[in-house]
């Protein structure tokens, strides 16, 4: 029997879903829940798991069956981590060292190594900001390697000199007939300066199994050509951006940075600013009026921002960093007021340990300044109607929910030591960032289900 994707209550005190009875099952038992949504545990539950769904939540015992029983001890059971914006194949310690150093193929089975450590570190879906079509996702998703879920966007779209432009300053301008960037001729990046080539470069990317796509519409820090300040694309630009989006039943994200990006952004009709540093009163309630998210990455408030290699080994990047810190002072006092719907993301450049200690990092920094509810909806449910806005006809995991404990929804499910609501070390939160110690996995995260398939059980 086909399950229907059903929009119920979080938690009833017992439901069902209706299965087929020789689909592969596993029932916890003894579990605490952390539905995704609400802030509080159900306590002493049981769930279980059919095929690759929640088929049943319920506070009484469930008959086991056929289905393999794990206890769960007590332990804490939650939905899987999402990754709101990520690179898995921006994978080089800093951009001119991917456009550089790495050809395709180091590139290639570094982002494997990258969404295996990803989904063991409980990251079970993965909206992936840019820089990758679809072929790891394929992979991933036909069994051969181990990962999270992917959402990709494909190739970033950026205007020359943009955050997206990976060339060096040696590199002529394709427009005028010179070789394109490596990053672009691996489809990394896009160049696209005018209404029509934004349009292309959207159009090839969503031809490639992009499920939405990436514009850099103000400058960055990482890169080279772009003080942080430039305001990149017109609303013109972005509305054509839009509109292929649309045309696709899909969205489009977009890296923003100054207020005058991110009033541009909504008003053109993007669904998610990215970073957003600049977030004030004005921007929250235009976010509002347009029901837009808000993805950021909390790195860029530590005090150890400037030993990232991407950007301590650039002089440009350095120097931006310290007068875009000084700029954004104000961004956590209103986060903290005016509570737009903020999704977790690392966007983490650089190799496997590196993005582990990141991303650790990153999550202690969320709690530490929006508190641990809001850090784990952030990471849970926000960011699961966040890939959702791919829309139906694109969204790969169009049969469930995300990022939610519910009757119906994916069996993406972790298992964790501890109560994440009060402790988020208990998902790998982690105070140190370059001096933590590389870890295997989190010790606290006993099991780790994907699609029904469980990838770590130390129980
Ligand atoms: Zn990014």
């Amino acid at each position: 029997m086909k399950h229907k994707t059903l929009k119920l209550s979080a938690i009833a005190a017992s439901c069902t879903l209706a299965f087929s009875v020789n689909a592969a099952s596993t029932l916890f038992t003894n579990v605490d829940i952390f539905n995704g949504t609400e802030d509080k545990l159900y306590e002493d539950h049981h769930v279980l798991v059919v095929d690759n769904k929640i088929a049943k939540i319920s506070k009484e015992a469930i008959d086991s069956g056929d289905a393999t029983v794990i206890n769960g001890q007590g332990m804490t059971l939650m939905p899987g981590l999402i990754e709101g914006h990520g690179h898995l194949q921006m994978n080089g310690s800093s951009l001119p060292d991917i456009e550089n150093n790495r050809n395709w193929e180091e590139l290639a089975v570094r982002s494997a190594a990258r969404a295996e450590s990803a989904l063991m570190s409980g990251f079970t879906t993965w909206r992936d900001a840019g820089g990758m079509g679809a072929g790891l996702k394929k992979t991933i998703d036909s069994g051969e390697l181990k990962g999270p879920r992917i959402y990709p966007s494909g190739a970033f779209i950026g205007p020359t000199g943009s955050h997206a432009d990976f060339r060096n300053f040696t590199t002529p301008n394709e427009t005028f007939n010179g070789p394109q960037s490596a990053g672009g001729r691996l489809g990394m990046s896009c160049t696209a300066d005018s209404i029509g080539d934004i349009k292309t470069c959207a159009r090839q990317n969503y031809m490639q199994g992009a499920t939405q796509i990436k514009l850099m519409s103000s400058g960055g820090v990482a890169s080279s050509f772009d003080p942080w300040q430039l305001n990149a694309y017109s609303l013109e630009e972005l509305k054509a951006a839009v509109e292929v989006a649309d045309a696709y039943g899909s969205y489009a994200m977009s890296h923003a940075y100054s207020k005058v990006s991110l009033l541009r952004n909504v008003e053109a009709g993007v669904k998610t600013l990215e970073h957003a540093f600049m977030f004030d009163k004005d921007v929250a309630k235009a976010m509002k009026k347009n029901g837009t998210y808000m993805t950021t990455n909390m790195t860029a408030f530590s005090p150890y921002l400037g030993e990232i290699e991407a950007i301590n080994s650039n002089p440009a990047s350095a120097r931006k960093a310290k007068t875009a810190q000084a700029a954004f002072s104000d961004y956590i006092d209103n986060v903290n007021e005016y509570k737009p719907k903020l999704g977790f993301h690392v966007d983490c450049v650089g190799g496997v340990a590196a993005c582990e200690q990141q991303a650790d990092h990153s999550i202690f920094l969320s709690g530490k300044f929006f508190g641990n509810f809001y850090t784990l909806i952030s990471m849970t449910s926000v960011n699961g109607e966040i890939v959702k806005l791919s829309g139906e006809t694109l969204d790969p995991y169009f049969e469930g929910s995300l990022g939610v404990i519910e009757v119906g929804a994916y069996a993406d499910i972790l298992l964790v030591e501890g109560n994440p609501l009060e402790d988020l070390s208990v998902i790998g939160a982690n105070e140190k960032w370059f001096d933590a110690p590389a870890r295997d996995g989190i010790e606290t995260m006993k099991l780790i289900m994907k699609n029904g398939k469980i990838y770590k059980n130390t129980l």
